[in-house]
Parts: structure tokens; sequence; C-alpha cells
């Protein structure tokens, strides 16, 4: 049967919008999906360490414009550990980048289609067939609509619909992040700030300057989801304590999750992505460039392999990405306050 796409991409995050705009780049017909709206928001810090900026010239082919900037747009990391901010510091050569994460992502996606992949928003998957192809059903606006592929990227994020539609048995362990937007009496705090506390966190508790706010957030297993807002005034408080900040009203609170253990590279045929592959760093939350980069390797794989299955290269050129976070989250699993304050000594006495 003829297909109408060579490539659907499924979610226009990150890692779906390197996979389309690589994909385009290459000639590929490629059809992107994404269910929110323009500047659809997405819960998360907008950090993207220094090396990120080189990735995403490489893959949308032009440098971060100044409108997906955040004010302080350039940050150093800072990290705390459990015995108290007398013991933290700044890490040695460490630049972030700090963004405005809902006009990045529609940068990204903007991209995409400047590549030449079709872009469209305001288009929700609801359902894929598998038919030696893949056939997507989605809604639009209100109107239910339907197009076939020959390859398929579920780039769909943490709760992927891709995944668990191609492969329902697998399992998906979260971690759950929880975020605060904060008015700060008097300057704001220069850094991103990470704060390593088995009191405030079993995994890591940051505070980012965004927008002459201070956004804080925290990571929580999924058993002690009800734990995840009291740990964000445990670190508001810890913040005063500490002199860090000091605090005024909470503009905005939410929550969601990234991915923790488990990984599902591909399904039926299908190549995940990102969060959807479950590649998120379990230590530092840090998904964004993992997702950039697992994007650009599905689509190179699928452009390189031709009519042949592009799941073993696939899973062979992401393979490294899948054994650091894989690494990533034993250490994680097996950290209590004593590794946490070796591993913060460790990073401040790096050359
Ligand atoms: C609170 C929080 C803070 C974070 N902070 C950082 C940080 O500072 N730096 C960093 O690098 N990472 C951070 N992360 C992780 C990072 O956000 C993710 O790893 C990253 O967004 C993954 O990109 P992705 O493209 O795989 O998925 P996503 O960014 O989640 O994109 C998936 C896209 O798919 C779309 N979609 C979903 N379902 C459908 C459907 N059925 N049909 C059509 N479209 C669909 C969604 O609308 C979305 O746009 C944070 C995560 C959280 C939760």
């Amino acid at each position: 049967m003829p297909r109408e796409w060579d490539l659907i991409v499924v979610g226009g995050g990150p890692g779906g919008a390197a996979a389309a705009a690589v994909a385009a780049v290459a000639g590929l017909e490629t059809l992107l999906l994404e269910r929110g709206g323009t500047l659809r928001h997405k819960p998360c810090g907008g950090i993207l360490p220094e090396i990120t900026e080189e990735l995403i010239e490489e893959v949308f082919g032009a440098t971060l414009p100044p409108e997906v900037l955040a004010e302080q747009w350039e940050l150093r990391l800072r990290y705390t550990p459990p015995s108290g901010e007398a013991n933290g510091g700044r890490v040695r050569e460490s630049r972030l980048l700090n963004v405005k994460r809902d006009h990045f992502d529609q940068w990204l996606r903007d991209r995409a289609a400047l590549a030449g992949a079709t872009v469209r928003q305001n288009a929700r998957v609801s359902d894929i067939d598998v038919d030696g192809g893949f056939s997507v059903s989605y809604s639009q606006r209100g109107e239910e609509r339907r197009a076939t592929a020959a390859r398929l990227v579920g780039a769909d994020g943490v709760h992927s619909l891709v995944r668990r539609r191609l492969a329902p048995d697998a399992i998906a362990t979260k971690m759950l992040v929880g975020q605060r937007l904060v008015q700060v009496v008097g300057e704001l705090p220069a850094d991103f700030h990470c704060v390593f506390a088995g009191m405030l966190s079993p995994f890591y508790a940051y505070s980012v300057p965004k927008g002459g706010l201070l956004k804080i957030g925290s990571g929580m297993t999924e058993e002690e989801r009800t734990d995840l807002m009291p740990s964000l005034d445990r670190f508001s408080k810890w913040l005063e304590q500490n002199g860090v900040a000091d605090l005024g009203k909470v503009v905005q609170q939410e929550g969601w999750a990234i991915p923790f253990g488990e990984q599902q590279l591909d399904a039926a045929g299908a190549l995940l992505v990102g969060d959807a592959a479950g590649l998120c760093n379990p230590l530092s939350g840090e998904g964004i460039r993992l997702a950039i980069e697992s994007g650009q390797l599905a689509a190179e794989s699928i452009i390189e392999t031709g009519a042949r299955s592009p799941v073993p290269d696939y899973r062979n050129g992401v393979a490294g990405i899948a054994q650091m976070v894989a690494a990533l989250h034993r250490i994680v699993l097996t950290t209590d306050d004593e590794t946490r304050e070796q591993f913060v000594a460790a990073e401040l006495a790096r050359p």
C-alpha cells in the first residue's frame, strides 16, 4: 500500500523536532504531529549544558536566537551537599544556558518546518496501527484524521502513547518533579543551584532565576508522591535559612515527570526517542540534550537504512546514551547522604 509520508514523528518537543529536522533536510517527506498549540507549555527548568549550543547548530542549522533565552541566559552551576552551603560552591568550567522552554520548543518546531517538515500543531495522536508501515489516527481542531507512513518515531514524552500502544507490556517507572515560580525579595541568586540532601529530596532540589522570579524544583519517587509539594516547602525554607534567597509569593506551581529506570528504544518497528525511550539523566534531570541527540540518531538511522528496518542501526547508535543513563540510574538507586557528600566534594575538587 502506498504511504503518504516517509516518516511520521509523534510529539514536537526537542526529540521530535530534532528527528523531523534531520529527516526533512535529507529529503524525507516528514510529518510532525504535536498535540499542543503555539508555545505549548512544558514544565521544565530550561537549563542546558553549554555543549548543547553546538548540537543545536548541527541539528537545526542555526544558533539559539535571543528571544528563546531567559533574561539571565548564562549561568554557572552551583552544588551544595547535605552538610550545607558552607561545603558547597560553583563547579569549575560550568557554563549553562538558561532558556524560556516554551519559546525554545516553538523555535525548534519552526526550525523543523523551515527544514522542510510538515508541522501540524493542535494535532493529538489517539491511535496507531501497524500494517507493514504505520497508520496514525489523530484529531486536529475537532476533526478526526489519519496519516500513513513507512517509518514512525515516537517522541511523545514520558507518558508516550506510541510506547503504550506498540509496547503495552513495557514498564515505565517515573520520577516526579515539582516546580514553583516564586517572587524574591531583594537580589535573585545568580547560579543554577543544585542541592543534594536526603531531607529535601531523595534525588535533587534546584533553583534557577527565570524572568525576574526564582524557579525552584525537587524530585520525588512515585510512591512518595504526596511528599512532592511538602519537599518544595522544605526547600523554600532551606533557601532562606542558608541565605540563598528571601522568598515571597508563589506565582505558579506545577508537577510533571521524567522517566526513571526502564528504557524502551523501539516498539513494533517504531523508534522511540528522548523521554518516550526513557533517555533522561536521573541524577540531574537533564533530558533536553539527550532528546535532541536521540532524535537526531533516530532520523539518521532511518535515512541510512532505507528500505531495511532502522531498529538495529538505531539501537547501536543510541547505545552510548542508553548505557550512560542506565549507569547513572544504578548510582542514584544506591545514593545516601554520605555518597551525596562525596559526590559534591569530588565535583568541586575537579580541576
Ligand atoms: C519539572 C521538570 C524540570 C526539568 N528541567 C530540565 C532542565 O532544566 N534541563 C533539561 O535538559 N531537562 C529538564 N527536564 C527534562 C526534560 O524536560 C525532558 O527530558 C525533555 O523535555 C524530553 O524531551 P522529549 O522531546 O523527549 O519530550 P517532551 O519535551 O515531553 O515532548 C513531547 C511532546 O509530545 C507531545 N505529545 C505527547 N503526547 C502526544 C500525542 N498523543 N499526540 C501528539 N503530541 C503528543 C507533547 O505535547 C510534547 O510537546 C525537566 C523535566 C521536568 C519534569
